[in-house]
């Protein structure tokens, strides 16, 4: 389309190609800047900030856990989303550095939350792995370090990994699992539908939780095809003796569709969107008050 347009084009398509090389590449230093800072000082004056989002039992509409979700709170930048440097950080490495971080403090708070708020069902904590994680020979190790550090329960952790990140980490995915089973923790496979696991392999994993891809919760009541698929996902889920989470809950409508459903959680914006840790706990005072 530039050619059509004449050969100045050329020009314009190169200046913001090299404007992006160069925003990417101080992304990068300031991203290195602000991780490193995770480890060498206090977490209180990080640049990164927890948010949790909550999971809702849809027979009950209660909060029984919540779902750990990284913000980066850059000095100029404002607010940066994962989809906008978790990309960076795993090409760079960083990540694992990250991750470390926020399953320390996503289990620190949910450990401190569940003594505050004590109830029969202690509230979960679920966590993203990062295909880096798997290749340290110590990651059960460190989480079960981080486990006894923070008190928390190993029932009450859920490791989130994508179907992508399994097929890349096959072999160690599998060994790394089968330990992280026997201490207690539970798995989830995140975005579910959108990888390519055969049912075959899924069968083999000591996998406790599918949580459905938003892209197929997020429908309108009209889309069929969609909800065919998050109703095989449920069924699925039944019949493997798995539990079920929705992502991207979004309408009333949609709660409907999926309580008729029967799926046993839900997350979405529908309930709350992502919060910091002090609007996370009004919403736990309000439940349980
Ligand atoms: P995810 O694990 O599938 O997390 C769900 C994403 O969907 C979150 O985006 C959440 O804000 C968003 N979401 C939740 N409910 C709704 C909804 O109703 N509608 C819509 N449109 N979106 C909804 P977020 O926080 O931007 O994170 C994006 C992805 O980045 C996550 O997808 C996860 O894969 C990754 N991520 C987030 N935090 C971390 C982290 O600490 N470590 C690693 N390795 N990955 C992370
Ligand atoms: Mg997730
Ligand atoms: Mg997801
Ligand atoms: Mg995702």
């Amino acid at each position: 389309q530039a050619k059509a347009q004449g050969g100045g084009r050329y020009v314009v398509f190169d200046a913001s190609v090299q404007k992006d090389a160069i925003a990417l590449l101080q992304l990068e230093t300031d991203l290195r800047l602000a991780i490193g800072a995770l480890i060498n000082t206090p977490s209180t004056i990080s640049e990164f900030i927890v948010y949790y989002q909550p999971i809702v039992s849809l027979s009950t509409g209660k909060i029984t856990g919540f779902e750990a979700l990284v913000r980066w709170q850059h000095p100029r930048r404002g607010i940066v989303y994962p989809g906008d440097f978790i990309p960076v950080a795993e090409e760079t490495g960083l990540i694992a550095h990250l991750d470390w971080w926020v399953m320390g403090e996503a289990c620190r708070q949910v450990r401190a939350w569940q003594k505050q708020f004590s109830s029969n069902n202690p509230l979960t904590i679920g966590i993203n792995l990062s295909s880096r994680q798997f290749d340290q020979s110590d990651m059960v190790e460190r989480i079960d370090e981080i486990i006894r550090d923070t008190g928390l329960e190993s029932s009450s952790l859920k490791l989130e990994i994508t179907e992508t990140c399994l097929l890349e980490n096959a072999e160690k995915a599998i060994a790394h699992f089968e330990q992280l089973k026997a201490l207690g923790i539970k798995l989830a496979i995140d975005d579910f539908g959108t990888g390519y696991s055969s049912l075959d392999r899924l069968h083999r994993l000591p996998i406790d939780i599918l949580k459905i891809d938003r892209s197929f919760v997020n429908s309108r009541s009209d889309e069929t095809d969609k909800w065919e698929i998050v109703r095989t996902i449920i069924m699925l889920a039944r019949n493997l003796g798995l539990d079920v989470v929705a992502e991207g809950v979004e309408t009333a409508d949609q709660l409907f569709q999926l309580k008729q459903l029967q799926c046993d959680y839900g997350q979405g914006y529908f309930f709350s969107k992502p919060v910091d840790a002090m609007a996370a706990e009004a919403l736990l005072v309000s439940q349980f008050q």
